[in-house]
């Protein structure tokens, strides 16, 4: 394998990540030597306002053959980054994980074996956890809510994002163009052979999370939208049995005036019901309109990210050639 078509590709996203970087570049290069395989690694800077970017730029020169840096044109996100770094791979098997050192580079050669073995997909999930008790609840009744909605998404843990994929996977994510997505449910509709394995897990080497509770529910809701119809269908069975009901309900209040006679008391028991009902009604909507941004962000057909700058060696055209003989 030459250089220009290494073995393995990492792709990390950054987003404000200065104390990290030196870290992440020693132990993930240092892990990466001594498996002895080819390999370069794809960091793209999502939009970092601190020095991010004038260290990527210096650990490109570093090593020019082995390390890529796409700089976007501002923040896209998370997943966006790694679509970017999705597009451009050279490797045969492909690692993401986070930049702030929680997943620990020393475990990629554990995926590699896995991959090794005949999967198509890596999932991982968390062992030991280091992360706030509140992160932990949201991330569990997330985890639980989504084994429910979506039963087919075979992973325990969904927030997990130091995974191995084949290049065919891949290939097949990067060419959906999807704006709005969630790489490891994407992975899995397309694999055959996934497995799962259990990696460690670290407290932020350095700096502070990207995701406050906003932004925490909003990416819950690009995995919830873009993988089920659940939510849609949910509204579709109250509104069913609310219907029902409340004609049960008009028959007995007929057959009331009928036999009893006109009834005006429990007027806040009305209103009580009202309230509720109108509580659903505007979830529903709300859940209705979390689709239609989407499919709003989708039809504008505005590019899914912006590239400033790819700091990269070309591939070799006699290796190029090569290739497609
Ligand atoms: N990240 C990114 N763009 C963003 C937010 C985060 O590229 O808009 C990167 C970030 O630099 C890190 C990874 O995504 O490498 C995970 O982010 P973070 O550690 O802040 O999330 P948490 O671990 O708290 O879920
Ligand atoms: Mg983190």
């Amino acid at each position: 394998m030459s250089v220009n078509f290494p073995y393995l590709s990492i792709v990390i996203p950054i987003h404000n990540e200065q104390e990290n970087l030196e870290e992440l570049y020693s132990r993930l290069t240092q892990t990466l030597d001594k498996l002895g395989k080819s390999y370069e690694i794809i960091l793209t800077n999502d939009g970092s306002t601190d020095r991010s970017s004038e260290m990527l730029k210096e650990l490109h020169l570093r090593r020019p053959d082995q390390i890529r840096v796409i700089e976007f044109n501002g923040n896209f996100g998370q997943h966006m980054a790694i679509m970017a770094g999705f597009e451009r791979v050279r490797g045969e098997i492909i690692i993401t994980m986070d930049a702030d050192l929680q997943n620990p580079p020393e475990e990629i050669p554990k995926l590699v074996a896995a991959m090794e073995a005949g999967h198509d997909v890596v999932n991982t999930h968390r062992q030991e956890r280091q992360d706030n008790a509140w992160r932990l609840f949201v991330s569990r009744a997330h985890n639980k809510m989504r084994e429910w909605m979506m039963p087919k998404l075979k992973m325990q843990d969904e927030g997990c994002m130091l995974r191995a994929y084949r290049r065919r996977i891949v290939d097949l994510m990067a060419s959906t163009g999807e704006a709005t997505t969630f790489i490891p449910a994407l992975a899995l509709n397309y694999a055959t052979n996934p497995t799962e394995v259990g990696v460690a897990h670290a407290p932020r080497s350095a700096g502070t999370s990207n995701y406050n509770f906003y932004k925490l529910i909003r990416y819950n809701f690009d995995l919830v939208t873009g993988f089920s119809l659940f939510p849609l269908q949910v509204f579709t069975m109250i509104g069913m049995s609310v219907s029902f009901f409340s004609f049960l309900f008009v028959v007995f209040l007929i057959l009331r005036r009928l036999i009893i006679g006109p009834e005006v008391q429990g007027v806040f028991t009305l209103f009580a019901i009202m309230f509720f009902l109108l509580g659903i009604v505007l979830l529903g909507l709300g859940v209705v309109g979390e689709y239609i941004g989407r499919i709003y962000q989708e039809v504008r057909k505005r590019p899914r990210f912006v590239i400033r700058e790819v700091l990269e060696k070309k591939a070799s055209q006699s290796v190029l050639e090569s290739v497609r003989e």
